[in-house]
C-alpha cells in the first residue's frame, strides 16, 4: 500500500470529502485506513455500575484507501505517488514535485 502511518491525506470521497487528517493506522490487507477526525462513529456505551451515567463514545472507524489522496510534505498538495528505486532501496516519490516523500 502506497499510503502508511503518519501520513497526511486528504479525504476525496463520502461525508468527510474536504476534510485533511492524519493516518493513524493502516490495514494493507483491507486497503483501508484510520484517519485522526474522519469517518467519527458514535458509540452509545452502557453505564457500567448503576448510578452512573451512559456515555457517547466517538472513534474514527476506517474508510478505504480509495477515497484518500496522499498530501505531499514537500508542495503541500493532494498528489498521486509514485515510486523510484535506488540499488535495494525504494522510495516513494511526489508525481507533482518529483521530490522524495
Ligand atoms: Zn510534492
Amino acid at each position: 500500500m502506497k499510503i502508511k502511518k503518519g501520513d497526511t491525506v486528504l479525504i476525496i470521497s463520502g461525508k468527510d470529502r474536504g476534510k485533511k487528517g492524519k493516518i493513524l493506522k493502516a490495514f494493507p490487507k483491507k486497503r483501508k485506513v484510520l484517519i485522526e477526525g474522519v469517518n467519527i462513529k458514535k458509540k452509545h456505551q452502557k453505564p457500567k455500575k448503576t448510578g452512573e451515567k451512559g456515555q457517547i463514545i466517538e472513534k474514527p472507524a476506517p474508510i478505504d484507501v480509495s477515497n484518500i489522496k496522499l498530501i505531499c510534505s514537500k508542495c503541500n498538495k493532494a498528489v498521486r505517488i509514485g515510486y523510484k528505486i535506488a540499488g535495494k532501496k525504494k522510495y516513494r516519490i511526489c508525481k507533482k514535485c518529483n521530490k522524495q516523500i
